[in-house]
């Protein structure tokens, strides 16, 4: 792909627009840049959401049959094109192309969800509120919706917003990361197959200006944001001030809690896939491991004997588990955490600097899996996210400790705990301030029929992604009172109304 530039998606189509800037994509396993992309300014997000509302009207008129139709048809695409798009993604993201495929498939589940809307969208209804009155309410679509994702799951996060918003009836306009673009045009291409009437979803690329003019665009009524917490707090303020509906899902900080009646294999087997599964670039990864006294010094004799076996190597080669990180600037941040961990008194445990990575290839952004044991609070390796293959262990003296350590933690997005003692599980779950929580399951990401979304500095807004909070956000709820041929209720009152 040397040299290919990536446009955006408008009205069913590509749209080349006159793109005075473009941004580079990069392949993180060569270091190489393997193409542009288009980066929208007012006129390409002018152009995204006119055709978007144009083709509202037609969209929200279709039957929940046709809808549902369209949307078997994408997920039989998507799922016959899966592998192309695995692929695609571990190019650009850098991820292995077994993960990538994982995330395809998470997020075919939300399309599976979205199949069902006939369903979903049903009312309430109340026959006699008062005599010979019903009462029911119908759920409707907003219009325009907006999706702004990251580049950590180009597929799964948008594809956690658009089945949903246009099965409600919405139309969309998705602005993805711009470090790994060509995804969400491959599932644009795939609508059209799909039979999706153009302009109901389209792709602007870009940065903070394509940003920027979707949260003033008074034509979108309501955003959808994943990204890292600065941003998503920023783009909650500017959405709400704007009248618009929105919630902001942020950054993470994912605890996994080790009690000392664990089984301290499948804690080890967890605490390695789950920290540094996709190089540690997932939200719900695991970074910090607190082991409660005294089983610290097995715990991490366990840990360094997995790490020690991990694969790192490019995504499409077939033995390795763990790509690069996305770029270089990334990978040179989170290696700056090493340095300053130690010189704030931790202990590098496992030290992935200098990688060994299969195939040989260099030049890539490569930092392979590193381990810091005896962290504490107050070092910023545990206070910043640092979003990559660095996990950290915390010794805790109890688990009262642990717990206390895990909801004063400002982020709340995912956590887990693993014992083998109910009680304290379900003392666990009740008691801890985090949105998502697991039981010796280290990555709880909820299925596509519940909902999505953290707690605290992980999430800004009241709904969480797809499940029914999803189908709550991407409509309004309109409430009917309705009175039929009852001639004998005539005449007027001012009273408030009351029911008989
Ligand atoms: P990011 O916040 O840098 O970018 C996210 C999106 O916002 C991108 O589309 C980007 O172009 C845009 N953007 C970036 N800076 C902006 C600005 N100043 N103003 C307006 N828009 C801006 O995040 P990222 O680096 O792409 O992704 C990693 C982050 O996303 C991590 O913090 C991770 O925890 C978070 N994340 C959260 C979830 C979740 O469900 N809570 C899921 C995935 C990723």
């Amino acid at each position: 792909m040397s040299g290919r530039h990536v446009t955006h998606w408008i009205g069913g189509k590509p749209f080349a627009g006159e793109p005075e800037r473009s941004g580079e994509i990069y392949e993180p396993a060569s270091g190489r840049l393997a193409g542009t992309v288009g980066l929208a300014g007012r006129a390409e997000v002018d152009a995204a959401v006119a055709a978007a509302a144009a083709a509202f009207p037609g969209w929200r008129d279709a039957s929940l049959a046709q809808r549902a139709r369209v949307l078997f048809r994408f997920r039989e695409l998507v799922a016959a094109h899966s592998g192309e798009l695995a692929r695609l993604i571990s190019a650009e993201h850098g991820k292995v192309v077994a993960d990538a495929a994982g995330e395809v498939a998470r997020g075919l589940e939300v399309v599976e969800f979205a199949c069902g809307i006939p369903h979903l969208l049903k009312g309430g209804f109340s026959e006699n509120v008062s005599t010979r009155v019903d009462a029911y309410s119908i759920l409707q679509p907003l219009g325009v919706a907006a999706g702004i994702t990251p580049f950590n799951f180009p597929a799964m996060v948008p594809m956690w917003m658009f089945p949903v918003a246009i099965a409600c009836g919405n139309t969309f306009v998705l602005k993805p990361s711009e470090k790994d673009p060509s995804a969400s045009v491959r599932l644009a291409e795939l609508w059209a197959e799909a039979g999706l009437p153009d302009g109901v979803f389209n792709v602007v690329h870009g940065d903070k200006a394509a940003v920027d003019a979707l949260l003033h665009h008074p034509g979108v009524k309501a955003v959808s944001f994943v990204g890292s917490t600065p941003v998503a707090r920023s783009i909650y303020a500017a959405a709400a001030a704007k009248g618009k509906r929105v919630q902001a899902l942020g950054g993470a900080k994912n605890h996994m809690l080790v009690l000392p009646d664990a089984d301290l294999d499948l804690a080890a087997d967890a605490a390695v896939s789950a920290g540094f599964g996709s190089a540690g670039e997932r939200c719900m990864a695991i970074s910090v491991v607190v082991a409660v006294d005294p089983v610290g010094d097995e715990l991490m004799a366990r840990i360094r004997e997995r790490v020690a076996r991990l694969k790192v190597g490019p995504g499409d080669h077939p033995e390795a588990e763990m790509g690069p990180l996305v770029t270089r600037a990334h990978r040179d941040r989170v290696a700056s955490y090493l340095d300053s961990a130690v010189a704030q008194g931790a202990v590098l445990a496992v030290d992935g600097r200098d990688p060994e990575v299969l195939g040989g290839a260099g030049g890539g952004f490569w930092l392979g899996p590193s381990v810091l044991d005896r962290v504490t609070p107050a070092m910023d390796a545990y206070r910043d996210e640092i979003f990559g293959p660095v996990l950290a262990v915390v010794r805790a003296g109890s688990y009262d400790a642990a717990m206390e350590l895990i909801s004063a933690n400002p982020y709340g997005n995912g956590t887990a705990i693993f014992t083998n003692d109910g009680g304290a599980a379900r003392r666990f779950q009740n008691e801890v301030e985090v949105g998502m929580v697991g039981v010796n399951v280290p990555i709880p990401v909820p299925m596509a029929y519940y909902s999505f979304g953290g707690w605290k500095d992980s999430l800004f807004g009241d709904s969480h992604a797809h499940g029914m909070e999803g189908v709550h956000f991407y409509t309004r709820t309109k409430a009917v009172t309705a009175r039929w041929l009852d001639p004998s209720h005539g005449g007027v009152n001012l009273g408030f109304p009351a029911n008989e």
